[in-house]
């Protein structure tokens, strides 16, 4: 079952790909696999995928201690409180969800010193929605500027969760909107010296859009795993 779901999302981003003329491996697919059990991530690793999303902080633990025989790159994709930022450093080898310089700071300080610097994508909430966690838009180039000096993380990119429930028009224009954003990062002055390359956009349902519009990492769960409870 996962296996046959790994071939149709593979197939999926194969052709998304293509039709924006893009390169396949442009674009990574990031297993989410929370609320899912370790056996699940075996399977899938077997069917040779490497990169897991965990939202929860105690499962990225349980996971990856019972699953460290296995070469799995993780990704921590979920809301970061102050309190867990260590055991996040020590484990992660990406957050895709710092949206402010407090976390960042913690997570470059904790960052044990025989690991390769953490790759940090900065959450833009790009629909401006209340109930979302994500920096805004307009304040994005002020916290990349902060984080890009930080020791032991790597800026890469950003990270968008656009609205739900929303015709297709309003989500490829939101993608589009973090697309210019990154590119703004690109171009600036101050963070030639960071490797920002990374838009993590593109979750089961809209891949597709988010591939068209430049995504670089989709997180994929539901249709990889099959629906959570
Ligand atoms: C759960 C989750 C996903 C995966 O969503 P699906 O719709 O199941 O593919 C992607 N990104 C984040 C941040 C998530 O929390």
């Amino acid at each position: 079952m996962i296996e046959n779901n790994i071939a149709s999302v593979r197939h999926r981003v194969q052709l998304a790909s293509t039709n924006s003329h893009r390169n396949v491996d442009s674009v990574l697919i990031l297993a989410v696999s929370k609320t899912k059990p370790a056996e699940d991530i075996a399977t899938a690793y077997q069917s040779g995928l490497r990169d897991f999303g965990e939202n929860y902080v105690q499962e990225l633990e349980a996971k990856s201690a019972a699953l460290s025989d296995l070469n799995i790159c993780w990704h921590f994709i979920g809301p970061l409180q102050s309190n867990k930022t260590a055991t996040v450093a020590s484990i992660a080898h990406w957050v895709h969800s710092v949206d402010r310089l407090k976390i960042a700071r913690r997570l470059s300080d904790q960052r044990p010193e025989n690991l390769e610097p953490l790759n940090v994508c900065i959450q833009v909430n790009i629909d401006r929605e209340a109930t979302k966690s994500g920096v805004m838009p307009e304040d994005t180039l002020a916290l990349a500027l902060e984080i890009a000096t930080l020791p032991n993380i790597k800026l890469r990119g950003l990270m968008v969760i656009p609205s739900a429930n929303v015709p297709a028009t309003h989500t490829k224009a939101s993608f589009a909107r973090a697309a210019k954003l990154l590119n703004e990062l690109k171009a600036h002055p101050l963070l030639q010296s960071s490797p920002i390359d990374t838009l993590s956009m593109g979750m089961s349902s809209d891949l597709e859009l988010a591939i068209e519009s430049g995504s670089t990492i989709v997180r994929v769960g539901s249709d990889l795993f099959g629906a959570r409870n």
